[in-house]
């Protein structure tokens, strides 16, 4: 399905730096193949399969940014006010009957086409009227208060490149531009597991030593925010033979395979032997907290070089969220064919201190605070366990701690990324 060869990556170490684990997946995993045509109204979200080129320029014309009088700058004096005769009125959707001539402005409002010989227009709170005709200061540049035809955009540029995941002004310029529907890229097609003896689903009777499924609806609601279509495939028990049997009937018609749990080294966890039985893993362990034991793999699937791509998260769902931002969210980019995203930290000053060990990267669920000084306060949730959810709905985001990071003061700046900008 999503055209991963066997042999596509070639980690073999122990502990996968997280930048080589996103490397590995923008150099080796290729985009799916498929197209469909999406409206103005089903585009946003999408991924653009080709550039999408300027039919039109934008704006179409010549046209007034403010209200006011639109002249002739050659007809201004440079040092005084000028007087000039207004000879017509000219509002948006409209055309003035009158080229403008020496001596003359014309009444215009916003968005009304620049009438014939006209170049500048003054805004109306900075003209007098007398007696028909428009007072002017000195000091305005020719060209001001107008807006040239194809200034946005003109026809012929690129509007929109290929790979470009469609946001609401994106689908927006494609409308000013007058086209009605945009060729996009087929979604990713995405199964979805939890697996675990103690996992239920919510809804059913909650037995002794059990604890609900929030993991699906965690990943199905992040996997929905980036398009995928996702195929929600229930709870698997901890049993090598029926993990190997549905994560290999999984992968047939879907382009990635993702479960939960079961991928440590407990006498539980048999995820990481059964992908082996069905394919191959590629790395199972990053250096990533929370969220170490992270599996990535191919499924074989029935002709050499067609396999689906699976990824085996932790069963924490703090670690789980930390896990599908670092690894599943550059996969799922790539599988889409969208262009690379890169995450921006923004500096925060860290209202904590922490201890960590060299060598992984650590997210710290903080909140933010402003303080007086405009400066940005990042207050780390009192509870660390990759357990507690409450963790990630009392927070605002991640402070992501470096590999060469070992301890952090108060004080200190430390990269913060917003929950808002790892979902979206
Ligand atoms: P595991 O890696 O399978 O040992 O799971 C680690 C922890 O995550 C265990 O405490 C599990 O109970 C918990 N866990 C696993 N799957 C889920 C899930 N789908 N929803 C909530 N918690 C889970
Ligand atoms: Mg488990």
């Amino acid at each position: 399905m999503a055209q991963l060869s066997d042999d596509c990556f070639a980690f073999n170490g122990p502990l996968l730096p997280v930048a080589d684990a996103e490397r590995l997946i923008a150099e080796r995993v290729a985009p799916v193949d498929g197209q469909a045509t999406a409206t103005l109204r089903e585009a946003a979200g999408r991924v653009l399969a080709g550039d999408v080129i300027a039919p039109v320029n934008l704006p179409p014309f010549d046209n007034s940014a403010v209200d006011g009088y639109a002249v002739r700058a050659q007809d201004l004096d440079g040092e005084r006010d000028s007087r000039l005769a207004i000879v017509d009125r000219v509002a948006a959707g409209h055309s003035a009957s009158h080229a403008l001539k020496a001596g003359e402005a014309i009444r215009i409002f916003t968005g009304a086409p620049m009438p014939q010989g006209a170049d500048t227009v003054f805004m109306q709170e900075d003209c007098r009227l007398e007696h028909g005709a428009v007072i002017v200061p000195p000091g305005l540049k020719r060209g001001a208060n107008t807006r040239l035809a194809g200034e946005d955009i003109a026809a012929g540029a690129v509007a929109l490149p290929a790979g470009r995941r469609l946001s609401a002004p994106d689908v927006a310029l494609a409308a000013a531009l007058g086209l009605t529907q945009l060729t996009v890229r087929r979604r990713v097609r995405v199964a979805l597991f939890s697996t675990g003896d103690e996992i239920v689903e919510p809804g059913t009777r909650l037995p002794h030593a059990a604890l609900y499924d929030s993991n699906r609806y965690l990943l199905a609601g992040l996997l929905e925010r980036f398009g995928a279509e996702v195929t929600d495939l229930g709870i698997l028990r901890d049993d090598e033979q029926k993990l190997a049997r549905a994560i290999a009937a999984a992968a047939i018609d879907h382009d990635l395979v993702l479960t939960t749990g079961g991928v440590s080294t407990g006498e539980a966890d048999h995820v990481r032997a059964a992908i082996e039985s069905i394919g191959r893993i590629v790395f199972w362990r990053v250096a990533i907290k929370p969220g170490r034991p992270v599996a990535m793999g191919v499924i074989r699937g029935a002709n050499s070089g067609d396999g689906s791509a699976f990824v085996g998260l932790p069963g924490n769902p703090v670690a789980v969220f930390v896990t599908f931002v670092r690894v599943v969210r550059p996969l799922l980019l790539r599988l889409s064919g969208a262009l690379p995203e890169p995450l921006i930290g923004l500096p925060a000053r860290a209202a904590f201190s922490y201890k960590k060990r060299k060598g992984r990267r650590e997210y710290v669920r903080v909140k933010l605070r402003a303080v007086a000084d405009g400066v940005v306060e990042a207050i780390k949730h009192e509870q660390d366990g990759a357990g507690v959810l409450t963790s990630l709905t009392e927070t605002d985001g991640l402070a992501e701690l470096g590999e060469d990071v070992t301890k952090i003061e108060p004080g200190a700046t430390v990269s913060f990324l917003s929950y808002a900008s790892l979902i979206g």
